[in-house]
């Protein structure tokens, strides 16, 4: 599946591309048609699993089509960093369309406070809000929810955690009853399914188990030049006696160059890939169980399912795009409680997509030091955005 099948506006297109979005994540791909077909949506997935695009994209593409004249959606985040976040997302993706988005939390100034309340009475068409602030200005009067769509609560088990039953169920008094609910939470204990049960009007529910990384696998990564990689391959097969090896590469034309890459380094290497035959295939996996083939290169298609014991190392050449993908690889190694080591190479391009298997994985994977020799490594800075929404508040295309 890819974010074409959603049949997004074509601006909103552009926002994702621009963000370095490819391929929907699972909860995207599930989540995504119920909230474009406007039902009730109760959301369960873990940490680092793309929640927020999951809601944020059809929103998006709901509201292009609406006529911008009111409030028209409303996100509650439990703290200002995660709303701040989240405006941030928003801003991105719809960076080449005209819908309006402001962030409205506590502390700042004055003039914060005026800011805010001027771009809720103007109808901004996405209000991210954490509860208190919003009460505040709620209550202040002036600000007209009536005609809200679309209303989400992102980390609901984290706003149940800070106490803020009372709080939400005070902001939903303000909001018409016909609206579209969303929520979204990485667990789901029973008092969440007492919330919903209260706010939610027959919903969906969608919910996503994924496993970790098995204990007993030593992740290790190294940021890396695309010109770097072989040379450091070479290095980490010179200073190891690895028996069993799956190299993956992102496609199959890739895996072919790298087989005769490898081969100039002196390593004996053989590819799989959807190429093959499927007697040719059984031959390649049996050469390789039977230690007779000691490095493996492939795709993704080598990292579902293959059972070989006693892989001692899996590198990961390119870092691959969907970060389940990234746990299913090194999965090949440390099978049935025996060790493995998983080193990955994050070129800079791969450095968000890394970023993301972090959150994913809840884990921060050590970045090792090139060996003096190669020259300097590229600088682990994920976050670093390519472009800069201009405005906070955009003024709308009339
Ligand atoms: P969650 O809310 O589930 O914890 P986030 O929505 O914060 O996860 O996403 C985690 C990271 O993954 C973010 O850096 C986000 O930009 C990135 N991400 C999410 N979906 C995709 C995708 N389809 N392709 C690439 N990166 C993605
Ligand atoms: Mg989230």
């Amino acid at each position: 599946m890819t974010f074409d099948d959603f049949q997004f506006d074509y601006d909103l297109m552009d926002g994702l591309d621009a963000m370095g979005f490819n391929k929907p994540t699972p909860i995207q791909e599930l989540a995504i048609p119920v909230i474009l077909a406007h039902k009730d949506l109760i959301a369960c997935a873990q940490t680092g699993t793309g929640k927020t695009a999951a809601y944020v994209l059809p929103i998006i593409d709901k509201i292009i089509s609406s006529n911008h004249s009111h409030l028209n959606t409303l996100i509650l985040a439990p703290t200002r960093e995660l709303a701040v976040q989240i405006d941030q997302q928003v801003q991105g993706f719809s960076y080449y369309v005209p819908v309006s988005s402001i962030a409205i939390y506590g502390g700042g100034d004055g003039a914060i406070w005026d800011q805010q309340k001027k771009a809720l009475k103007a109808g901004a068409d996405i209000i991210i809000a954490t509860p208190g602030r919003l009460i505040s200005q709620l209550a202040s009067g002036d600000i007209k929810l009536d005609k809200l769509e679309h209303f989400i609560l992102d980390e609901a088990d984290r706003m149940l955690d800070m106490g803020f039953y009372d709080d939400i169920l005070k902001i939903i008094s303000y909001l018409p009853k016909n609206r579209q609910t969303i929520l979204f939470s990485a667990t789901m204990p029973p008092k969440i399914r007492t919330l919903a049960s209260k706010i939610l009007d027959k919903p969906e529910e969608i919910s996503i188990a994924i496993s970790k990384p098995a204990e007993g696998i030593l992740q290790q990564a190294y940021l890396t030049y695309d010109a770097q990689k072989i040379p450091l391959l070479s290095e980490i097969f010179k200073a190891n006696s690895y028996q069993s090896v799956i190299i993956f590469a992102g496609t199959k034309e890739r895996v072919k160059s790298l087989q005769f890459e490898l081969k100039r380094i002196g390593l004996k290497a053989k590819s799989f890939h959807s190429d093959l035959e499927q007697k040719e295939r059984e031959d390649l996996m049996n050469e390789f169980r039977s230690r007779k083939l000691q490095v493996l290169i492939g795709t993704d298609i080598l990292s579902r399912g293959i059972d070989v014991d006693g892989i001692d190392l899996v590198v990961n050449f390119d870092v691959p795009p969907d970060p389940e993908d990234y746990v299913h690889r090194i999965g090949r190694t440390a099978r049935a409680e025996s060790k493995g080591t998983a080193i990955t190479f994050i070129n800079e391009k791969d450095q968000r997509r890394f970023h993301a298997i972090e959150a994913l994985i809840e884990k921060e994977v050590p970045k090792l030091s090139l060996p003096i020799f190669l020259g300097g490594a590229p600088v682990y800075a994920p976050n670093t955005r390519r472009s800069e929404p201009k405005q906070r508040f955009k003024p709308r295309r009339k």
